[in-house]
């Protein structure tokens, strides 16, 4: 009897003496109001901001906004040298390309013809214009050092570029030295858009710049514009020949710049209670970037992203200043995240995830929102439920909190695979197990009419609140979270059963 009592007061002590009073996390819950939710989205989707593109000053300026909301609530920085602020590298290119015909008019750069490789041409070339169509061997004698080359290619969808052989012919070209290769295939009309996308004047892409690619120019034409050329289609199969035009002569400037550039994550910590589990740490993460300014709708040309994400954001930061109330703090550690590039391709947090600000073991779960500020008022989405026990967590919190008015349901768009499609995956696939709050997407989505005012604060303050209590749950649990065996193996192992 007296040594079940001395077991019954040693598994008591511990929980009871530090675990936060119920009027304690009531007034920190409490934190979480309609009006800051809605007053904060206000700031980081206004106008000013420009749509926060990555990168671009309104960025700049949202990540300043975050990182002193962090300091003022007491967070200690997990930054870049003793920052709230880590800078990932970006390269920015500034192409120009130009193509004349003489006697006739100009090809229309990022319409009738993009480059697609080679160096760049900033002084101009010109040279007799040679047709090459066909498949085979080009010959000792065919003129192709300094020609402008006109190469009958065939495009291969499954490859996402030229065939095998028109790929073999294209090297053997470029390894004798013409002046430019023009290539002529029956491009779908998607790869012809992705193509324009590729000499829009300013691309930015990931990581620090490299050397830039050398030789001749290497440039698509559209179907359109190489019949016009020409007022025929040559045929890229039969036997290989070699053609030259005295009518046509072409000329190409193209010029390349390469600078370095940077982009932020904002990274607040909140120590943990516990001697030994403060080691462990819950991530709550968002987006801060959206998609900048772009072609105007009835005259509005700044895509401000009030759901798309400045509401996860804003959770976000809802979440850390309630948890900072908490007196004694949780027991496990947590780390707040405002990442960008997103909408790039989840740029801010694969380096993250790659530079963390601990050792990645000692995250042990990612709650991540995105969306959470528009459609239906009782119910929210957590997709990756049935990959970690954080599933079962959710819904036992959820279940304990009928007055917050919201469920929490299963991912009811399987097939649109957007467990993989925002931030979170970067976590999990490092092995870290997430949930994923999102609203859906609706007629706002990635539109310039994604603004503060379509926002419903209330319902987003109702499923922040849930994200704090299932945050609050997991950070003083005995056990971190686990994986589902089957679900660890094919996201993180990365093995198909
Ligand atoms: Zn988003």
């Amino acid at each position: 009897m007296k040594s079940l009592l001395v077991v019954f007061v040693v598994l008591l002590l511990p929980t009871g003496a530090e675990a936060q009073s119920p009027a304690n996390v009531n007034q920190a819950v409490n934190s979480i109001t309609p009006d800051d939710v809605y007053r904060r989205i206000a700031i980081i989707a206004d106008d000013s901001m420009m749509g926060r593109d990555t990168p671009s000053p309104g960025l700049e300026m949202t990540a300043q906004y975050i990182a002193a909301e962090f300091q003022r609530l007491g967070l200690e920085p997990g930054g870049d040298a003793g920052g709230y602020l880590q800078r990932y590298p970006l390269t920015e290119i500034h192409a120009t390309l130009q193509v004349t015909v003489d006697g006739g008019a100009d090809l229309v750069t990022g319409q009738s013809v993009v480059q697609v490789g080679g160096g760049a041409a900033p002084h101009g070339v010109t040279g007799p214009t040679v047709l090459v169509s066909g498949a085979g061997d080009l010959g000792g004698r065919a003129p192709i050092a300094g020609a402008m080359v006109l190469l009958a290619a065939q495009y291969d969808p499954s490859r996402r570029g030229l065939t095998e052989e028109s790929q073999q012919l294209l090297n053997r070209i470029r390894d004798r030295g013409p002046a430019a290769v023009f290539l002529l295939a029956d491009y779908p009309d998607r790869i012809w858009r992705f193509f324009t996308q590729l000499q829009r004047p300013t691309q930015v892409v990931r990581g620090q710049a490299t050397a830039s690619p050398e030789g001749p120019p290497v440039l698509a034409l559209s179907p359109a514009a190489a019949l016009e050329l020409l007022g025929t289609t040559p045929a890229p199969a039969g036997e290989l020949t070699v053609q030259t035009i005295e009518t046509l002569r072409l000329t190409v400037t193209a010029t390349r710049d390469v600078s370095e550039t940077s982009a932020p994550n904002v990274v607040g910590i909140l120590e943990g209670s516990d001697p030994v589990l403060k080691n462990e740490y819950l991530v709550y993460s968002a987006h801060m970037d959206h998609v900048g300014c772009r072609s105007g709708v009835e005259g509005d040309s700044i895509w401000n992203g009030a759901d798309d994400d400045a509401s996860g954001t804003i959770g976000v930061v809802e979440l850390a200043e309630a948890f900072a109330m908490l007196e004694p703090r949780p027991k496990r550690s947590m780390i707040f995240l405002a990442v960008s590039g997103e909408e790039k391709g989840l740029w801010g947090s694969g380096y993250y995830a790659d530079n963390p600000s601990v050792p990645i073991e000692q995250l042990i779960a990612n709650v991540n929102a995105d969306m959470i500020g528009r459609n239906w008022r009782d119910t929210i989405v957590v997709i990756g439920k049935e990959h970690s026990d954080l599933g079962a967590t959710m819904n036992r919190v959820n279940r304990r909190h009928p007055e917050l008015g919201m469920t929490a349901i299963d991912d009811i768009w399987p097939n649109e695979r957007f467990y993989y499609r925002s931030d979170h995956y970067n976590f999990a696939r490092k092995g870290v197990p997430v949930l994923f709050f999102f609203n859906g997407v609706h007629e706002d989505y990635h539109r310039p009419s994604d603004e503060v005012s379509r926002i419903d604060a209330e319902k987003t303050s109702r499923i922040v609140k849930l994200m704090f209590y299932l945050g609050l749950e997991v950070a003083n649990a005995p056990q971190r979270p686990k994986w589902d065996p089957e679900s660890y193996d094919r996201i993180v192992r990365r093995v198909t059963p």
